[in-house]
């Protein structure tokens, strides 16, 4: 039996239709002992057809109403927001000034505006160039930034790019994840594995088995378990193959938030 799903969007998100309440009965139907709603902010995406920002208000409201409603489930308040240098003020701003039990962080855009699902970022580059622009982007922001509980799909540079082969080869950009997980558990934070990477075609979740492990090696506990969902029935997408690869990475405890603190919870 799965926990919880910590990475799910709405029609909050400017990405999905489902209706907030869809996922909630998707999960209790799933027999979930929580779900945490993670719609997106990204201040200043730079596709104007995918603005990626919601109003605080009508969320919050909407979240009440169903916790009062679907009393057989936990319904965290989270969010996904997108990192870039210069929204940092505002993103401080939104979580301080917000009540949030979740907060996962994420890089969807890089090096001053490229948008990585738009392959804008992508051009002109070797692959090795664009994974490690993409590497030394995120340890910046993890160096950078402290309002966040798990950094969301590390590697999701994986999932784009043209490519024939997207596989990233562990050992090419080694020094520069050890440097992101190492920044990211030492200064308390966690990660997630998120299976949209299946979804995607990857056979793989976000991050790859190499670096969930290394995650661990290097003393990392606080993890999370994802699917991305963006339509109800992708919710706990795969989780099967997510909780075996925890195990084999040596993982006992997922990890679940409330108010922004941990709880590490037994599978
Ligand atoms: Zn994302
Ligand atoms: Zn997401």
């Amino acid at each position: 039996m799965f926990i919880a799903d910590y990475h799910t969007h709405s029609n909050f998100s400017s990405d999905s239709n489902t209706p907030l309440e869809e996922n909630i009965k998707k999960a209790v139907s799933l027999g979930l002992k929580e779900i945490a709603c993670t719609d997106h902010i990204d201040y200043d995406y730079p596709d104007p057809e995918y603005p990626f920002l919601f109003e605080y208000e009508p969320y919050i409201k909407e979240i009440d109403r169903l916790k009062k409603k679907y009393t057989e489930i936990k319904i965290k308040t989270g969010v996904e927001i997108g990192i870039q240098p210069h929204v940092i003020d505002k993103i401080n701003s939104l979580v301080s000034n917000n009540f949030f039990d979740f907060v996962i962080a994420s890089t969807h855009v890089a090096q001053d505006g490229l948008d990585l699902c738009a392959n804008e970022f992508f051009e002109g580059k070797s692959k090795h160039q664009a994974y490690t622009d993409y590497f030394e982007e995120v340890l910046s922001n993890v160096k950078n930034y402290d309002f966040f509980n798990v950094y969301g799909h590390i590697d999701f540079i994986n999932r784009y790019g043209s490519y024939e082969d997207k596989t990233m080869d562990y050992y090419e950009f080694k020094s520069l994840t050890d440097e992101i997980l190492k920044t990211i558990i030492s200064k308390g934070k966690g990660i997630e594995i998120n299976t949209s990477g299946y979804r995607y075609g990857l056979g793989h979740p976000h991050p790859q088995f190499e670096l969930i492990k290394r995650y661990k090696e290097l003393g990392g506990e606080i993890i999370t378990v994802g699917s991305d969902a963006h339509k109800p029935e992708q919710i706990t997408f795969k989780f099967d193959k997510a909780y075996e690869m925890l195990k084999e990475a040596g993982f006992k405890y997922i990890t679940l938030f409330t108010d922004r603190k941990p709880e590490f919870v037994k599978f």
